[in-house]
């Protein structure tokens, strides 16, 4: 029988009805994890791949929640626990990239920014530390951004969001490695071909190294070793075609 290294797993990824978070749950669900797919708008979306991974005999769930609303997050732990059970591997993967010239970004958009971009996985992660603590297993994730790096292309209400996930990666992974079985790791993609990047004619992939966009599956992959390792903890992976070199 073929080993499935999640089997028994329970799985959130936030912002998984498009783009990296729908690969990351199809990649979790393929290794035998039990998926919630949390999506903001699109339900029909996130049942359409709820269904391709009951096609293939794994357990998934659509829960709309925005994740940026700390009432809208409770409920969302809360029906995962009826439908599924505790989180064991959070994916803190939803996220906007509103595009603006500099000078009309406003402290509305700033804000906005760090509320879906940062504050939302703040949110989830406070969530989930409880049973994670007490089953003694977690593993976080948090999908950032090379803009943490090196500002990127959006602009500065992004980077700084992109670049406080990876602080909150650090002081979870420090202040969770005393259980011993709790990871908390960032990634930091570039440009990777979902939406986010389709929808902005001013990204070209010259603009990487390698000479192209990234694949959702590029970044699934390192999801897929993140989950898995117990003894990786505190660090950024950088899925990022040579662009950040760390
Ligand atoms: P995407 O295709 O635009 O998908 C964004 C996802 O986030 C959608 O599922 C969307 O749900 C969800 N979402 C947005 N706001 C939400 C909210 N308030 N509550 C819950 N869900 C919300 O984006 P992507 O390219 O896959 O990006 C995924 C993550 O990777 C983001 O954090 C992004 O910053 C990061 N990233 C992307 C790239 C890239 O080049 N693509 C590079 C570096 C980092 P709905 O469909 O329901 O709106």
């Amino acid at each position: 029988m073929e080993n499935k290294k999640l089997e028994g797993k329970i799985a959130l990824v936030t912002g998984a009805s498009r783009g990296l978070g729908r690969e990351i749950a199809i990649s979790l669900a393929k290794e035998g994890a039990t998926v919630i797919l949390n999506y903001k708008s699109s339900a029909a979306q996130a049942q359409g791949i709820v269904s391709q991974i009951i096609s293939f005999g794994e357990k998934a769930y659509a829960v709309q929640a925005d994740v940026s609303n700390e009432a809208e997050v409770l409920a969302l732990f809360s029906q995962i626990n009826k439908l599924a059970g505790n989180v064991d591997i959070l994916v803190n993967n939803a996220g906007i990239n509103p595009v603006k010239p500099l000078l009309e970004l406003t402290l509305a958009d700033f804000r906005q920014s760090l509320d879906v971009n940062l504050t939302s996985a703040f949110l989830a992660t406070q969530a989930a530390i409880p049973s994670m603590i007490e089953k003694n297993f977690g593993r976080i994730i948090n999908i950032s951004s090379v803009a943490a790096q090196l500002g990127g292309v959006i602009g500065p209400h992004y980077a700084a969001a992109k670049a406080g996930m990876i602080g909150l990666t650090h002081s979870y992974a420090a202040m969770l490695a005393k259980y011993g079985g709790i990871t908390s790791n960032a990634i930091a993609p570039a440009l990777i071909e979902t939406d986010m990047i389709k929808g902005n004619t001013n990204i070209k992939p010259g603009i990487i190294p390698i000479g192209r966009f990234g694949q959702p599956d590029e970044v699934s992959d390192v999801v897929i070793l993140l989950a898995t390792n117990g003894y990786i903890t505190g660090q950024t992976i950088n899925v990022n075609g040579g662009w950040y070199m760390s």
